[in-house]
């Protein structure tokens, strides 16, 4: 039996200092700080390279939430441990999320580590912007919107369920954006935990060496706490407030010496590890025979990280609900993951061209009036995030790249080129908001009152700029940071308003959600009254039409609402000959004319990342579709009478609108490569006739007049949304779905995978592994390199799992059902509402998950019951 005893004493300046005593236990306790609820968070701006921005990302249910919840808690920012079952969350804070136990908007929440308090003398706490993102997959692009933002990531991993297909998905997002990360094996505590095989598929199925910093500490099925690998000793917690113990190495040899050889063991394969693929390390292995010092470990940890590749991920372990082991993974946030200053240059596009942050500061010019040269911006930030908040109205969260923003700063909005000034800044900390002076290089901050700043874009300040005027200094004002493309809405809902007001209401309401988050969509039948939304899934649906009644007041009865349906698109079957559009009608008053030719062509597939980087400077995708623009230079001239640039932004927008409703079911129209000639010498007619609306237009009316000609010669098909499917299933039901799956449903089953299948030999392809060349410029560089490193999952270091050995503890628990897990795909609509019929196929006892898959072409009885309206 172990005896405790705790004595408590007060140090100067209030903290508490506890001391365990424990008995019996023949430990070595040293003094432990018991965390103290002193209010010293401070609203001080941080240096840049104290700030940690971190994302947490994982699949739905690893514990995203309640690790959060935990860092505050431990860093003192929260007095309550916040529970997801009980809805009282910090970050979980919209009513929605609360009664559903699901993170819906990724929250931005700062805090310090370490808390004053535990901070060595000369030593700062360091800041963290802490993003907890939406784990279903539904909410993906909202993952995806965040990552540009984030210097850093950690991964959390359920232990008992390993790698999931949305950490894949998650994890090729973090990878796109090169995210140096950290893994973290939570739910260790759980019965049928196992950190030996998390870890075995982190190799097999997220291609990456774990470099283990820790092993769990188990005493016989219970979790104590964590080894520190690299420290050599134990930290022991308390599950109930999380207070941390560390335990010496001797003791352990004492009390253990089976996991006192094994954490021995660990550093040595750590070292080993590292040696092969660090010099330094190496050298510093020689010059200590052996002995390396810790510093050097974490040193060379760090290298090894840096540059987002992933090639090395160090792992840590817990279980966060139990309060073990998140101090030790804020101290790896702060010592592994990157500070802004550590990132690479930013990417940004100008206009149609690449370019980076740096590049652009290297430029100088010279302002009127003055006499010396400098950088033509003064600062940047990217809006990741746009939210109508109770309190604050229209909230715009964002990111500062470089320089300074304040409340008088003249903001140029890239995007909606306007300029534009914020009512406050604000710090945000979840659903706390305090309103700070500026925000600089490397923070995270929220604006209120952006009339216009939409989730994406990109705000500029430019020196000297504080006045009025419309125009920002070209060609700066087209300056964007590269922000993730709006993936194609599968689903809507459409919406018939009773009356004119009650329509007007819901239109105010849309906008303003389609700012929020630009997965969302919605368009109006001008001759029905119809309005329709659309989205990512059902749950993203469900989740919108309930914001619409809940926060923006919409009542239910003031219109009718229809069911959430697959949202179809069409797509061309052969290419179309060259149609040209002459629009010569008057817009608001004003005579004018322009023309431009375009011809259209299949796409063999919907076009992915890959395209990005060789696109860039001669096309660009947009909605699943690929747009070249084309203006032949006058035979007589070198130069043109118009900004190029302009000009080709606007016949991209006249296609795009042109693409928005197909001619077959008035659905958007796809994988479309449209090429569109505007020639100066037939199309143009000066600047005072051929004006903005003129060459839009002239785009609009071509491409309709292209995807007209298509239909007529019955070249136009029809393409639907299928979606991946993975059930994990008790193995009795098992062929009872995979018959219903191909014979009911239309789908196909391409891998049944039995529990004996996991073992560590076997390599699993993910859905998602980062394509080819999806890097962008680096990408050839990056993938060569990659393609060379492969990760040997039989060479990874791993220790066993305590019930391995000490089988009658788990053993009986364990066999009780056999599950096994189908993955295959199927029609989206298919498969809406498929859980609960599911639930009578295994009572229950199953779990589905869908992730999309794209478009595939509707064809044979199929495609006879969509035209009869079945
Ligand atoms: P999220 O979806 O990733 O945000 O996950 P949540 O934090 O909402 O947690 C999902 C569920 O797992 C909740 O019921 C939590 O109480 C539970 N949970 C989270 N962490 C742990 C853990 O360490 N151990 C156990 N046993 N349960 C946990
Ligand atoms: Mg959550």
């Amino acid at each position: 039996m172990l005896a405790v005893s705790l004595r408590c004493v007060t140090r100067p300046g209030g903290s508490k200092l506890a001391i365990l005593v424990l008995k019996n236990a023949q430990l070595t306790l040293q003094a432990v700080q018991v965390r103290a609820y002193s209010s010293e968070y401070s609203h001080h701006e941080a240096r840049v390279e104290s700030i940690r921005n971190i994302g947490i990302i994982a699949h739905v249910d690893a514990g995203k939430t309640t690790t959060t919840e935990r860092m505050l808690f431990q860093s003192g920012r929260t007095r309550h441990l916040g529970n997801v079952d009980h809805g009282n969350t910090t970050t979980d804070f919209l009513p929605m999320e609360r009664e559903r136990g699901i993170t819906i908007q990724s929250a931005a929440i700062t805090f310090q580590w370490p808390p004053k308090s535990l901070c060595p003398p000369g030593i700062e706490p360091q800041t963290i912007n802490l993003i907890d993102t939406p784990g279903h997959q539904d909410f993906r692009y909202e993952v995806d919107r965040c990552m540009p933002i984030l210097d850093g990531a950690v991964c959390i991993l359920d232990g008992v369920k390993g790698v999931e297909t949305h950490t894949e998905r998650v994890w090729s997002s973090a990878h796109l954006s090169r995210i140096p990360r950290l893994l973290f094996v939570n739910k260790l505590d759980r019965d049928g935990a196992s950190f030996r095989r998390s870890v075995q598929e982190v190799a097999t199925r997220l291609k990456t060496w774990p470099l283990l910093c820790q092993i769990p500490w188990w005493n016989k099925d219970d979790l104590w706490g964590v080894i520190d690998v690299i420290h050599q000793h134990g930290l022991r917690f308390n599950t109930t407030n999380g207070s941390m113990n560390v335990v010496s190495k001797d003791s352990i040899a004492r009390d253990n010496p089976a996991l006192k050889d094994e954490m021995e063991t660990a550093r040595l394969r750590l070292i080993e590890t590292l040696s092969e693929h660090d010099d330094q390390i190496m050298e510093d292995f020689l010059e200590h025979e052996g002995n390396v010092p810790s510093s050097s470990i974490k040193r060379a940890i760090r290298r090894l990280i840096m540059d987002g590749r992933a090639r090395f991920t160090p792992v840590f372990a817990g279980a966060s609900l139990r309060n073990i082991g998140v101090q030790p993974l804020l101290d790896a946030i702060v010592d592994y993951l990157p500070s802004p200053l550590d990132r690479p240059p930013l990417e940004l596009t100008m206009g149609m061209k690449a370019t980076t942050l740096t590049q652009v500061l290297e430029q100088r010019i010279k302002r009127k009036g003055t006499h010396h040269s400098e950088a033509p911006i003064a600062a940047i930030a990217h809006v990741f995030k746009v939210v109508n908040d109770p309190r604050h109205g229209m909230m715009s969260w964002l990111r500062v790249y470089h320089g300074t923003f304040n409340r008088s700063s003249n903001m140029w909005n890239s995007n909606t080129h306007m300029f534009e000034k914020p009512q406050h800044i604000l710090h945000v900390s979840a659903k706390d908001h305090h309103s700070i002076a500026h925000l600089s290089t490397g923070h995270i901050g929220a604006m209120t009152n952006l009339k216009s700043a939409r989730t994406g874009d990109t705000l500029i300040t430019f020196p000297g700029h504080h006045g009025g005027g419309n125009h920002a200094p070209e060609p700066f004002g087209n300056l964007r940071i590269k922000a993730p493309d709006t993936p194609p809405a599968v689903a809507f809902i459409s919406i018939e308003p009773y009356t004119r007001t009650a329509s007007e209401k819901l239109e105010e309401a849309l906008s303003k959600l389609e700012r929020e988050d630009p997965s969302i969509r919605w368009s109006k039948n001008e001759k029905t009254g119809q309005l329709i939304l659309s989205g990512m899934g059902e749950l993203h649906l469900e989740i919108a039409q309930d914001r619409l009644w809940n926060h923006y007041k919409i009542d239910r009865d003031s219109a009718v609402w229809g069911d959430i349906e697959v949202e179809y698109s069409e797509c061309l079957l052969a290419p179309t000959g060259p149609h040209r559009a002459l629009y010569d009608r008057t817009i608001r008053d004003k005579q004018g004319r322009a023309g431009c030719t375009v011809s259209l062509e299949p796409l063999e597939a919907d076009p992915g990342h890959e395209h990005q980087g060789a696109l860039l400077e001669s096309a660009v995708e947009r909605e699943g579709n690929i747009l070249h623009v084309s203006i032949p230079l006058p035979e007589d001239s070198t130069t043109l009478p118009f900004d190029p640039d302009l000009v080709r932004q606007q016949l991209i927008n006249g296609a795009i609108a042109g693409l928005a409703r197909g001619p077959r079911r008035n659905a958007p129209v796809r994988r479309c490569r449209v090429h569109i000639t505007f020639d100066p010498a037939t199309d143009y007619f000066g600047e005072s006739v051929s004006t903005g609306g003129h060459i839009t237009n002239a785009a609009l009316a071509a491409v309709k007049a292209a995807l007209k000609a298509a239909h007529e010669n019955k070249t136009v098909g029809i393409l639907e949304p299928f979606t991946r499917v993975q059930i994990h299933c008790p193995e009795e039901a098992g062929n009872a779905i995979q018959h219903d799956l191909v014979a009911a449903r239309g789908g196909q089953v391409e891998e049944v995978r039995r529990p004996e299948d996991m073992d560590r030999s076997q390599v699993i392809q993910p859905f998602n592994t980062p394509s080819k060349g999806s890097s962008g410029e680096d990408g050839e560089q990056g993938v060569e390199e990659e393609e060379e490193f492969k990760v040997d999952p039989s060479k990874v270091y791993v220790p066993p799992d305590p019930y391995e050995s000490v089988d009658s503890l788990r053993g009986p628990k364990k066999a009780v059902v056999r599950m096994l897990t189908i993955i295959g795909k199927a029609p989206l609509k298919e498969m809406m509402k498929y859980d609960g019929h599911l639930r009578s196929l295994t009572g229950g006892r199953h779990t589905l998950v869908l992730d999309p898959a794209g478009f595939e072409l509707v064809v044979g009885p199929r495609e006879r019951a969509l035209e009869e309206g079945r």
